[in-house]
């Protein structure tokens, strides 16, 4: 396996060389971090149109096996992806959306997740610059805009959670407060459990601490997990970037249909 050697002293593999055929292997990304730049605003994130499109073509090519598992809600990933329609995995663990379009939903305690609401609102009144997220079965405390509030935004979401009885995920200048026990690593082993991916060797590419658990279910199939960017991590494999990414996603996908990929475009 040969180790590339970074700038900033890091070590990744390089992925070019394992072969990754489209009618064996089980694609699964992350969004956020990963195929998606992060943003300052979440709500503001964008999927590059070439990105979309090499995803669209990998789908095809691979009859299906291609999913997106995410902190995010299956409806938000939808719109960020239209007019491609994925198998999802949403909410952490708690939303499914199978490759035959059924949903799959852990069932949300909303007081449980409205008191937390309230909670994380006054902490937000009171500094300009945050923002909570409300979804189905979790809050997100996000403090992109305030990175200097992160050790007391921390501190406010290990009290909510221990009074709270939701678990706390600490992501990349997120706090998230989630109400169900499942992970994206069951998200993968329930993918795996169908087709098109039973039988497939998987393999996973996510960028932050969540993604972790999906890195750790893949032995189980001999996958092969990628971390996007720098930090501690049990993945098999690193890429630097999104970047990175997108550059092998374009290189499994091939030239657009109908055309050929633009000189210098990445
Ligand atoms: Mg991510």
């Amino acid at each position: 396996m040969v180790q590339c050697s970074r700038s900033n002293g890091a070590l990744y593999d390089d992925l070019s060389t394992l072969a990754f055929p489209p009618s064996s292997t089980a694609f699964f990304f992350d969004f956020d971090g990963t195929l998606a730049e992060i943003v300052e605003d979440p709500r503001a994130v964008r999927i590059a149109p070439e990105v979309l499109e090499a995803l669209s073509r990998l789908h095809r090519m691979s009859g299906g096996a291609v999913a997106v598992v995410s902190g995010r809600e299956i409806d938000a990933l939808d719109a960020f992806l239209s007019p491609l329609r994925l198998p999802l995995g949403g909410a952490h663990g708690s939303e499914r959306r199978d490759p035959q379009g059924r949903r799959h939903q852990v069932e949300a305690d909303r007081q449980s997740i409205e008191r937390v609401v309230e909670q994380l609102n006054r902490f937000a009144a009171s500094h300009e610059g945050l923002l909570v997220e409300a979804k189905r079965t979790s809050v997100a405390l996000h403090y992109r805009r305030r990175p200097e509030l992160e050790r007391a935004c921390r501190e406010l979401a290990r009290a909510v959670a221990d009074t709270s009885g939701l678990s706390l995920l600490e992501g990349k200048m997120v706090a998230e407060l989630k109400l169900s026990g499942r992970t994206k690593g069951d998200l993968v082993a329930d993918f795996m459990a169908e087709a098109p991916f039973r039988g497939r060797r998987p393999v996973f590419f996510g960028d932050d601490v969540t993604d972790e658990d999906a890195f750790g279910a893949l032995p189980r199939w001999d996958g092969v997990s990628v971390k996007i960017g720098g930090g501690p991590t049990i993945a098999t494999h690193r890429m630097p970037d999104p970047a990175a990414l997108h550059a092998w996603l374009r290189g499994m996908a091939g030239p657009p249909s109908g055309g050929t990929e633009r000189a210098g475009s990445s």
